[in-house]
């Protein structure tokens, strides 16, 4: 019982006190009942070992794996059906081939043994699975750990970048975009809310970014105030709408930072991979589109050429062919 609560636990899942103590007490009721009231052995081997069987059973179809699930999920899933199911055929075997001989000296008995050793084998094995499984989550949450930013909960530089590198390697991403992003004049939040009011202010950004992108964008803070966003199944066009609907809904709102309301606005720059673009290649594209924004007003998106070069600025007729991109 307290493995199975263990293994519920970990999936984020509850037994129950009471449905755990009702089982408990059904289970104990059952064999004391077959021991001291109307003593009967075959009984008692079958309530023990359904017993185990269901329990654990339920135990297992409650964790049933996904697709989105780790490998290590899917092991423990398999091996804790298989331990559970065993205690089936085990106790028809049993009761069918032994039982005359179990009655007499069960100690004697091959197929008695080898039962016992089979389910020593099984047992170590899910013990040792189950531990297998816990490594992999304390390794998992250090990773975890080591690729986000503690901040704004996006990837940091480091995580960012590898998964971004893994992305760019893959055809089946293409076409692949990337957004650079930039807070405007984020000095003088620091200088007039302190580097508290600051901090706030990212930590709405990041929450934003991470709010607006597809569960398959790559979204990671990459300097100070600077994030970056790899689209894969993204061209210039997709890109260009998702920073619009970003600039547009950081800067067309108050946003409350500790003790004050304050208005936010970013830049935007945006290239589109081409065959032959590594990582620092692309950012490097895009991290001049995002200069020559902040150059022509802040608060806008330049971008690679769609057929000619792009200029989104607010308020204004989007061109830019004076930005010379
Ligand atoms: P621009 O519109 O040209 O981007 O102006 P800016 O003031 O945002 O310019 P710049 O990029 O040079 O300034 C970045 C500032 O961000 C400098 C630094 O004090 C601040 N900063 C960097 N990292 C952090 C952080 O983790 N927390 C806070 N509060 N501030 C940070
Ligand atoms: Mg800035
Ligand atoms: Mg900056």
């Amino acid at each position: 019982m307290l493995a199975s609560v263990g293994i519920l636990r970990r999936a984020g899942k509850r037994l129950g006190f009471i449905a755990g103590i009702a089982l408990i007490a059904a289970i104990m009721t059952s064999l004391w009942y077959f021991a001291y009231v109307q003593p009967n052995l075959l009984a008692r081997i079958y309530v023990q070992n359904f017993s185990y069987g269901a329990v654990l059973l339920v135990v297992a179809l409650r964790i049933l794996p996904t697709r989105k699930t780790g490998r290590a999920d899917h092991v423990l899933f398999w091996v804790l059906l298989a331990f559970a199911l065993h205690f089936f055929p085990r106790t028809l075997l049993t009761a069918k081939s032994s039982l005359p001989k179990l009655a007499m000296a069960p100690g004697d008995s091959l197929f008695w043994q080898t039962l016992q050793l089979s389910l020593s084998v099984m047992g170590a094995a899910l013990a040792l699975t189950v531990l297998a499984t816990i490594l992999t989550d304390v390794m998992n949450a250090l990773r975890r750990d080591r690729d986000l930013d503690g901040l704004t909960g996006v990837l940091n530089r480091r995580g960012f970048e590898e998964q971004a590198r893994r992305h760019m390697k893959s055809r089946r991403k293409a076409p692949l975009s990337l957004i650079v992003c930039d807070l405007d004049h984020f000095k003088q939040i620091n200088d007039t809310l302190g580097h508290h009011g600051g901090d706030a202010a990212l930590r709405e950004f990041g929450g934003m970014l991470r709010k607006c992108a597809r569960s398959s964008d790559i979204v990671g803070r990459i300097g100070g105030e600077e994030f970056a966003l790899l689209l894969p199944h993204t061209d210039i066009a997709g890109a260009r709408d998702l920073a619009e609907r970003l600039r547009q809904a950081l800067s067309s709102k108050i946003h409350s930072i500790p003790r004050k309301n304050i208005q936010l606005s970013a830049s935007f720059g945006i290239a589109l991979k081409n065959a032959d673009d590594d990582l620092a290649t692309l950012l490097m594209r895009a991290d001049r589109h995002l200069y020559s924004a902040k150059q022509a007003g802040r608060d806008r998106i330049m971008s690679d050429p769609l057929q000619g070069s792009y200029c989104n600025d607010p308020g204004a007729v989007p061109s830019s062919p004076a930005s010379g991109i």
